[in-house]
Order: structure tokens, then C-alpha cells, then sequence
């Protein structure tokens, strides 16, 4: 059995202190991903810190027309506010595509950040990993691999990030706001989540003994043109092979902006800034959206079993620019692929 400490600060500031006061410690939200790495042995925290009484639970307007995010607002409550719905349907669309009802009633914005891979052998303690173990090796590689990276991988680790709210928000340009130790900063969404490089170990930016307390998303009009689409293995309660998140803004029969992050592709959302000025002042079509395709996976790279995720990035960020450009996003509710 691994001991534990348990604490309940009442405040951020008290929470900040309690997570810097050692290296293990681990702040614990709805717990939907960390109770089952700790029940795995994946995780072992000597101290837990839970964060469920701070009052970080409300959406709030921004003075710049955007909206503020507290990091214990729950999936659900996330993606059926009405605000949220009207102004980021995108976002509310991914946030749907993600897990179960059950676990979008209890997982919340910030931990949906700070979930790990679901690389298998990531969550088998008997075998090695540079993730879990550094400098143990990546079995991944060369190993089975259908569900890991395709682009932005590195000889130490091919896993996948698995968050589906996570490609919309890299889409919105949203903006993570931590506190910690030395005070509080905030970390535009594109530098939160990091490639694994040498250090597989760590997955985003934040410093020891730093706490998400809200995501900021900047004002957006991507409303009618919009699309989330999630290509998986079953329509419910399945990690994305291929993810797109599209957003664009369309006048004169003219892509004036467009937006496209992909899921499932690399150890961070994955956007391309050159693919996305390729679609600029360009006609909504397919000769475009083929272009962009062919831009975003130039660097593609299969490892073996999961090569088949190449043409499939390929289709699903087709099919996603011609949902938007028509203005006839996924529905989530009915996730069938037509
Ligand atoms: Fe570990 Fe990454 Fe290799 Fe998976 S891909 S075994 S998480 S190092």
C-alpha cells in the first residue's frame, strides 16, 4: 500500500503552498484520470491536494468580450452553458465528443488539461517507459503503436495527448492562468502542452508547485463555421484516432481566418500557423483544403502499426474544413459518421 497525505485548503494561496511543499504532491479535481493511475501503481503521490473547496467553479465574461473559465467547472456544465454554446460552439461540440456523461459530470477543465496519455504500456508498471521511468525506454516504439503519434515524436516517446477539449481550445487560442509559488502567470495555450523530446516525463510548462486556476478564451466569431470531428474506434466513450477542431471566418465567398488543430496525432494538440495562412483569401473548396492537408502532414511520420493515421488525418481534415465552410458541424449527440 502507498501512504499518502490528504489536505483540503480552503484557498488558492493555501493550495499553492501545500503543492510546493513537496515534489510528489498532486492536486486531485474530479480525480476521473488521476485515482485510476494511482490505482494502476502509474502514480504515487505523497501528498494530495484537494482542490474541490477553492472557488474556482464559475464561467465569467471578460471585459474583452471573451470568457473566463474557473478550473473546477465541470465538463458537463462547460459544454451545455448557454454562453459557452452561443459564443464557442466549438468548444462545447469537443468537450461533448470526450468520455461518458458520468465522467464529463465529474472531470473538470483543469485536470482535462493535465490528463496523461493513454499509452498501454504508460499504464503497465511492468514494463519500461521514459514517460513513467525515465531512461527506461519506449517499448512503443517498434512496439504496439496504432494509436500513437505521427507528427512532433521523438526516439524517447511517440504517445498521444488524449484530451478532446484540449484540440478546441488550441483552435481558440485560449489562455491558461496558473498560480504558484512565485505568483501568477499566464501561458498561451500553444506553449502549455509540450512535445517529449528528451523529456518525455513532462507534458506541459507548468513549475513545480504551480495550480490551473482558469482558462481564458478570447473573444471569437467562428460560430456558424465551425466543426469538431472525432474519427475513433466505436462512436461513444472512445479516444480519438484523428481529431479536427476548424474554425473560419468566410466573407465574400473568401476564407478571410481559419483555425485547424488536430487530437490524436501528437504529444500536444497540433496546429500548423502555415497551414492555416495557406487557406487565407482562398474560396472554400476542395483544391484549398487539400492543400492544407498536404501542408499539416509534410512531416507525417507512421511507426509501424498506426501508418494508417496518416491517410486518416489526411480525410478527417478534409472532411472537417468542408463541415465548416458548409456550416454543418458534427453533432455530437448523434456522432454518426455519414
Ligand atoms: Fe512510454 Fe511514451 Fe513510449 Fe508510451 S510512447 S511507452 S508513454 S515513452
Amino acid at each position: 500500500m502507498n501512504r499518502f497525505e490528504y489536505l483540503r485548503p480552503e484557498s488558492v494561496a493555501d493550495a499553492v503552498k501545500a503543492l510546493a511543499s513537496s515534489a510528489d504532491a498532486r492536486a486531485l479535481a474530479g480525480g476521473t484520470n488521476l485515482v485510476d493511475l494511482m490505482k494502476y501503481d502509474v502514480a504515487r503521490p505523497s501528498c494530495l491536494v484537494d482542490i474541490n473547496r477553492l472557488p474556482l467553479r464559475s464561467i465569467e465574461e471578460t471585459r474583452e468580450g471573451g470568457l473566463r473559465i474557473g478550473a473546477l467547472v465541470t465538463n458537463s456544465d462547460l459544454a451545455w452553458d448557454p454562453r459557452v454554446r452561443k459564443q464557442y460552439p466549438l468548444l462545447a461540440s469537443a468537450v461533448l465528443a470526450g468520455a461518458s456523461p458520468q465522467l464529463r459530470n465529474a472531470a473538470t477543465t483543469g485536470g482535462n488539461l493535465l490528463q496523461r496519455t493513454r499509452c498501454y504500456y504508460f499504464y503497465d508498471p511492468s514494463t519500461a517507459c521514459n514517460k513513467r521511468n525515465p531512461g527506461s525506454g519506449c517499448p512503443a516504439i517498434g512496439g504496439v503503436n496504432r494509436i500513437h503519434a505521427i507528427l512532433g515524436a521523438s526516439d524517447n516517446c511517440i504517445a498521444v495527448h488524449p484530451s478532446d477539449m484540449c484540440v478546441a481550445l488550441a483552435a481558440l487560442q485560449a489562455v491558461v492562468h496558473v498560480e504558484g509559488p512565485r505568483g501568477s502567470r499566464s501561458i498561451p495555450f500553444a506553449e502549455f502542452h509540450r512535445l517529449p523530446a528528451e523529456q518525455p516525463q513532462r507534458d506541459n510548462t507548468m513549475e513545480a508547485g504551480e495550480l490551473i486556476t482558469s482558462i481564458e478564451l478570447p473573444d471569437s466569431d467562428f460560430g456558424p463555421n465551425h466543426t469538431y470531428l472525432k474519427v475513433r474506434d466505436r462512436l461513444s466513450y472512445a479516444f480519438a484516432l484523428v481529431s479536427v477542431a476548424v474554425g473560419l471566418k468566410i466573407g465574400d465567398d473568401k476564407i478571410v481566418e481559419a483555425r485547424i488543430a488536430l487530437g490524436g496525432v501528437a504529444h500536444k494538440p497540433w496546429r500548423s500557423r502555415g497551414a492555416e495562412e495557406l487557406l487565407q483569401g482562398q474560396p472554400p473548396g476542395e483544391a484549398a483544403f487539400d492543400r492544407c492537408a498536404e501542408a499539416i502532414l509534410r512531416d507525417a511520420k507512421g511507426q509501424g502499426e498506426n501508418d494508417f493515421k496518416i491517410g486518416l488525418a489526411r480525410r478527417t481534415i478534409v472532411r472537417a474544413l468542408r463541415q465548416a465552410a458548409a456550416g454543418t458541424p458534427q453533432n455530437q449527440s448523434d456522432k454518426s459518421v455519414r
